[in-house]
């Protein structure tokens, strides 16, 4: 969309005049209460505001055919009216969105956005019409068209995805008619360093899964296994060979259907060690994390050197000083995030505060910095943790602004991870999760025991740090800060850290006074500047308390 808003922009620049500024301001303001409407809070089951703004959209191009806004306008209506149709279930609502995604499609083919609408075209056939033979034409179309690229890629996944229904209602009928159909695997990805590795599987759907330890069986040459059993699930990937890791953990992964209803994932580990398993939604994957024998190490080599030393004389340990820290600007790429006044991202601030404190910190406490992004590209959440843990960071900070629908919200609230049941925190949750709330209730059981083994006395007292710092610092610069408080909620980005860990919420882009200092230069330097002192504070008290 970047790419889209830029070229815009410079149209926009070259035409001047009364007529351009108004599109313009249309299409704003209609996209803002888009994405009001999609933010998953109570409005966004309101039929009559999503009609409102379908049609607000539909009258930019009937009153600027040659606006550089009519392909996004078409867009959106298509999007709005399916909105509306997902709540309403009327027919034609759906109709109405086919209807602007084929004049997208036919008036401005060239549009960055017509790859989008014709899969959502496709897609809209598919699933709501259940007119499978328009669908595959479509999706084809897609694909002939554009042959690389995300949507096309979706569209081959369809396609694939459809021939499969086909086949099996072909196929004669089995044990598992009647049943709910069974999830998918359709990829084991991993990422691995030193002392961690974690292991991702992409689901097509939730599913029930058992982790069992095996022990190491020299007799018959196994090595210690880690297997995990995926119920109700089909392997819908190639099992054949297994996928070589040989890092210091995980030799290699094994996956086969072990019977018609369980997917089996073997881990064939080097050495035993602790694990960790949790499933993230939207989409549904199983993440694996198995953690080193660093800490151990450490310590044992630790005991060794002060067996060398001369006796009677007490060795201190090193101060358990902050050597890298993980920072994580949040959303990007895809995902821009909350969008305020004027067209700000969320995305584009927090990537500007994360760098300029990395240099902060890098600079005056020698602390190594690792951004979990350095640039507009997107970052799945589990990936971002990923990070972290792989880089053995010893904190990790989400930094993101806030958005609200009223606009008079404004202020600072930090989180850190917790299985909570307030309804204000899950619906925040929901937003930055990128997920809807009812998976989120779903997912609390399974979050539930990660929680109680996480670093969380250190994580509330990184929360308590930066929050008051933030709100101290910047209250003596701008004025009284509106205090909202440290909360407890359920992020997923922050799941499975095996370090400190907590996000904040920095002010509201969505507040008129918050939102125009946001961009400011000046004002994301005092920002960096109260992050700072946080992050210092807590590494003297946390060194105090650790000296004790
Ligand atoms: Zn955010």
């Amino acid at each position: 969309m970047t790419a889209f808003i830029l070229a815009l922009g410079l149209l926009l620049a070259a035409s001047t005049g009364w007529a351009a500024k108004r599109d313009k301001d249309l299409y704003l303001s209609a996209k803002k209460e888009y994405d009001l409407l999609r933010k998953g809070n109570s409005a966004s089951g309101n039929s009559r505001r999503w009609e409102a703004v379908a049609e607000r959209f539909q009258k930019i191009p009937q009153e600027f055919p040659r606006s550089a806004y009519a392909d996004g306008a078409l867009f959106y209506a298509g999007k709005s009216y399916r909105e509306l149709y997902s709540v309403n279930r009327k027919e034609r609502a759906l109709d109405l969105a086919i209807k602007n995604w084929r004049a997208l499609l036919s008036r401005y083919p060239n549009s960055p956005l017509a790859k989008e609408a014709r899969y959502f075209l496709a897609l809209s056939y598919e699933e709501g019409k259940g007119d499978v033979a328009e669908a595959r034409k479509q999706y084809q179309a897609l694909i002939e068209k554009f042959p690389r690229g995300d949507w096309p890629a979706k569209a081959k996944k369809r396609l694939k995805a459809m021939q499969e229904a086909e086949e099996e209602k072909k196929a004669p009928p089995s044990l598992s008619d009647g049943q709910p159909a069974k999830a998918l695997l359709s990829q084991v990805r991993y990422t691995s360093s030193q002392s961690y590795t974690r292991i991702t599987m992409d689901l097509s759907s939730e599913i029930r899964f058992e982790t069992h330890v095996l022990k190491e069986e020299p007799s018959k040459g196994l090595p210690p296994r880690i297997y995990v059993d995926l119920l109700g699930a089909r392997l819908g990937m190639d099992g054949a060979q297994p996928i070589v890791v040989q890092d210091r953990l995980l030799r290699q992964v094994r996956v086969a259907q072990f019977n018609p209803d369980i997917v089996r994932v073997v881990l064939d580990m080097s050495s035993l060690n602790g694990h960790n398993a949790f499933l993230l939604p939207d989409p549904y994957r199983l993440v694996i994390d198995i953690q080193g024998q660093r800490d151990r190490e450490q310590f044992a080599a630790l005991e060794k050197k002060r067996d060398l030393l001369p006796p009677r004389k007490t060795v201190k340990p090193p101060l358990p000083g902050l050597r890298r820290i993980v920072l994580d600007p949040g959303h990007g790429g895809k995902d821009p995030g909350a969008i305020g006044v004027k067209g700000a991202t969320e995305k584009e601030i927090v990537l500007s505060v994360a760098k300029k404190l990395a240099k902060k910190l890098k600079a005056e406490m020698g602390i190594e910095v690792v951004l979990t992004r350095r640039d507009d590209s997107f970052i799945p959440l589990e990936d971002r943790t990923a990070i972290a843990n792989a880089e053995d960071a010893d904190l990790f900070i989400s930094l993101h602004v806030n958005a609200a629908q009223n606009a008079a919200a404004r202020g600072i609230e930090t989180y850190y991870l917790d299985n909570t049941s307030d309804e204000a925190s899950v619906r925040m949750a929901a937003r930055e999760n990128g997920t809807s709330r009812k998976s989120i209730s779903d997912l609390q059981f399974i979050l539930s025991d990660l929680t109680q083994n996480s670093k969380l006395e250190d994580s509330i007292s990184l929360a308590h740090r930066l929050h008051t710092s933030v709100v101290s610092h910047m209250g003596q610069r701008y004025g009284p800060v509106k205090d909202l408080g440290i909360k407890k909620a359920l992020f997923y980005v922050l799941v499975g850290a095996r370090m400190p860990s907590v996000l904040v919420e920095m002010f509201f882009i969505t507040n008129k006074t918050e939102g125009r200092e946001l961009t400011r230069s000046a004002y994301q330097d005092a920002l960096v500047d109260a992050l700072f002192d946080g992050i210092k504070k807590y590494q003297e008290t946390t060194q105090v308390v650790k000296n004790l």
